[in-house]
């Protein structure tokens, strides 16, 4: 029995799905965009982490190696990316929090943030990337590669700015598609040639956000950080680069278009990108209105795990959209399934051929893990295998989808706050022997999955399937 198969990805680079070959044998190099540390990330930057997260198991599961290195932008990204304007999101962050612009200030918020992402991604299960790096430790690199684009004549200097000349590459934008309508206007810097054209080192003389350099005294754009840390950590060509799909018309396009001036090709042999998280029907936004951080998940009463429940009904290149009755109708659909893995009070036997088959060909095939999460309920639901070869199997699809199986206890019924409340009304109902209300609420339970069996002045619940 073969334990790994071909695995295919959506390749935003062939705009079709390809299989997935390391460059190099048994290994996989892989660059996740990520966070800007000014404020909490909100639960759609965690579905970018999490697709990238999947990944990784997917291709750990197939018997690969994977080296994963992760920016951490404490300095560079400013307000207006998309050209070039306003402040750096660091410097306004501290302003929103009322505190003085002090080289230590911006340290400790940038460390705070990054703590609290760190917190995030251990709630939901997500592996640590092998590396973080610190956008602001790696000013050495920007200088080495923004002098070369000057040599190379792909780069050029105003009193503000070095600008890198979007117009010296072939088919600028092309990886995006219609990428110049998100670019920026040229009336913000005169002197900047092009529309497209993207800041490469911002010069400023100010002690307190800047860098020393042998370019001038500035710090850099927030695109040449992501090329300079990629190369330095995993080489001028690696396999993999992930982040979200607003980041392929400028970050991503703007990423290659450097990488390709350097060195003639492009950096990353795949390129995924996973779909916006939605509130009714906008995308998920750190500076709107309806900004979700997991600490207010949680608030719901709702875990860290079953929003990764609840993201892994959808496949990643599908937009989703948000909304605390899908996170709670999640949230009851995990509760399940840790409740009938807790009934698996038996030894692990072994990991059953045909659902492994099954599973491979469901995660292979780009993520696919509504078909995976299919899988997992047909699997809990077979009657015709040992309980023993169950467990071992769920534990082998765990491996990917990272649902903490191995930890569900047996305690009972494992309720959420929506059943809670609703045996609290029935106690309650029947106490004030209202029959009628207090069957209404029976008929409630039933229908989330839960007989209810009243015994004495009490209620005990058994799982329906
Ligand atoms: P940022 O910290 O803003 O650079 O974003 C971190 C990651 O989250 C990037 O990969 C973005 O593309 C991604 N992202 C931002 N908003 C959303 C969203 N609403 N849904 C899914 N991913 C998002
Ligand atoms: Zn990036």
């Amino acid at each position: 029995m073969k334990t790994s198969k071909e695995v295919f990805f959506w390749n935003t680079l062939n705009k079709a799905k390809r299989e997935f070959v390391p460059l190099k044998e048994g290994e996989v190099s892989m660059y996740t965009c990520g966070p800007t540390v000014y404020n909490y990330a909100h639960i759609g930057n965690l579905r970018s982490y999490f697709m990238a997260d999947l990944i990784k198991r997917v291709l750990l599961l197939n018997g690969l190696k994977v080296k994963q290195i992760m920016n951490i932008t404490d300095i560079g990204h400013l307000t207006g990316d998309a050209d070039d304007s306003g402040e750096d999101k660091m410097v306004n962050a501290l302003k929103r929090e009322n505190k003085a612009l002090t080289i230590e200030n911006l340290k400790n918020l940038g460390e705070f943030y990054f703590a609290k992402f760190k917190e995030d991604l251990e709630a939901m299960n997500i592996l640590f990337p092998d590396n973080f790096i610190f956008a602001s430790d790696e000013t050495a690199e920007y200088s080495r590669l923004i002098k070369d684009l000057l040599e190379k004549g792909v780069a050029y200097k105003t009193t503000s700015t070095i600008y890198f000349d979007t117009t010296k590459i072939a088919n600028y934008g092309a990886f995006g598609g219609s990428a110049s309508a998100e670019h920026g206007r040229i009336e913000v810097d005169p002197e900047k040639k092009h529309p497209e054209d993207f800041a490469l080192w911002k010069f400023s003389e100010d002690e307190k956000v800047g860098f020393n350099s042998p370019l001038g005294r500035g710090f850099p754009g927030w695109h040449i950080e992501c090329t300079a840390m990629s190369f330095k950590y995993l080489g001028k060509k690696f396999d993999i680069h992930t982040g979200g799909v607003d980041h392929i018309g400028v970050h991503h396009t703007n990423e290659i278009a450097q990488a390709e001036a350097l060195t003639g090709e492009n950096p990353s042999s795949f390129w995924i990108h996973n779909e916006h998280l939605t509130m009714k029907g906008s995308k998920m936004a750190k500076s709107a209105d309806g900004f979700l951080s997991l600490q207010k998940i949680k608030e719901l009463g709702v875990s860290a795990l079953s929003y990764r429940y609840f993201l892994l009904t959808a496949r990643y290149s599908t937009r989703v959209d948000y909304s605390t009755e899908a996170l709670k109708a999640s949230d009851t659909a995990y509760q399940k399934v840790l409740n009938a893995v807790a009934n698996l009070d038996t030894r692990e036997g072994i990991v059953l051929d045909t659902y492994r088959s099954k599973f491979l060909d469901a995660v292979n095939d780009d993520l696919d893990t509504p078909k995976a999460l299919a899988l997992l309920w047909e699997l809990l639901k077979d009657d015709g295998i040992s309980k023993e070869d169950k467990k071992a199997t769920v534990f082998y699809f765990d491996e990917v989808l990272g649902l903490n199986l191995r930890n569900a206890k047996k305690e009972g019924v494992v309720i959420s706050d929506e059943v809670r409340v609703l045996l609290e009304d029935r106690k309650k109902a029947r106490a004030e022997k209202d029959w009628q209300k207090s069957d209404e609420l029976r008929d409630k339970l039933k229908h989330l999955g839960f007989e209810v069996k009243d015994v004495g002045e009490e209620q005990e619940l058994e799982n329906i399937k």
